[in-house]
């Protein structure tokens, strides 16, 4: 068995259950990332956000025993290209929603001119939401922020919070943020 050695990620009740009722609707493998990453995108808690990726997608199939071995490869495969181009068009629109979001500002100094976008969580996770999950800075800043600087952190992570009401909510464990020490979160929270 090709695939029975690789561990995969949790597969929640709902999950499985749409999962089905998209093959069986013959829904194409792009359809089904979509709803299948939508409803996760929209469970609440930040651990949650795990996108499903079309191989994902085929092997849980083929564990469920609704395809073959073969067919993984086959169906993983079969809309790549046309994945990619979209996932780079989307990317774009994130990236731009972000800029318009900042004004074109740093997020923690407030320069204007050449931003970095700064994933504040690692990209594995950032398919989905970009815009809520980037945040657009200067060079210095954006080297600091991606050294765990405790100030920096605690800046993103407050410019987050106003930016959106339910931030602190959905990403209280943003482990950017978590990473830091009790410590290092007294004394920024005295700055
Ligand atoms: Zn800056």
């Amino acid at each position: 068995m090709k695939y029975g050695n690789i561990m995969p990620m949790k597969w929640s009740r709902e999950q499985t259950d749409l999962l089905i009722k998209l093959f069986n609707e013959e829904k194409s493998m792009d359809e089904i990332a979509d709803h299948l990453n939508a409803l996760i995108d929209g469970t609440p808690g930040f651990r949650n956000k795990v996108t499903r990726s079309p191989k994902a997608i085929a092997m849980k199939l083929f564990r469920l025993g609704l395809i073959s071995e073969e067919r993984v490869e086959e169906w993983a495969n079969e809309t790549e290209e046309l994945t990619k181009t979209q996932r780079k068009d989307k990317l774009r629109d994130e990236k731009n929603k972000v800029l318009k979001r900042e004004e074109e500002k740093c997020a923690v100094c407030g320069k204007r001119g050449k931003l970095e976008f700064a994933h504040i969580v690692p990209f594995r996770r950032t398919k989905i939401n970009y815009a809520k999950e980037a945040v657009a800075l200067c060079h210095e800043d954006h080297l600091l922020f991606d050294e765990k600087n405790a100030f920096e952190v605690k800046k993103v992570y407050d410019h987050m919070c106003k930016k959106y009401s339910d931030y602190w909510k959905e990403y209280k464990l943003c482990e950017e943020y978590n990473q830091m020490t009790n410590k290092d979160k007294m004394w920024i929270g005295k700055k």
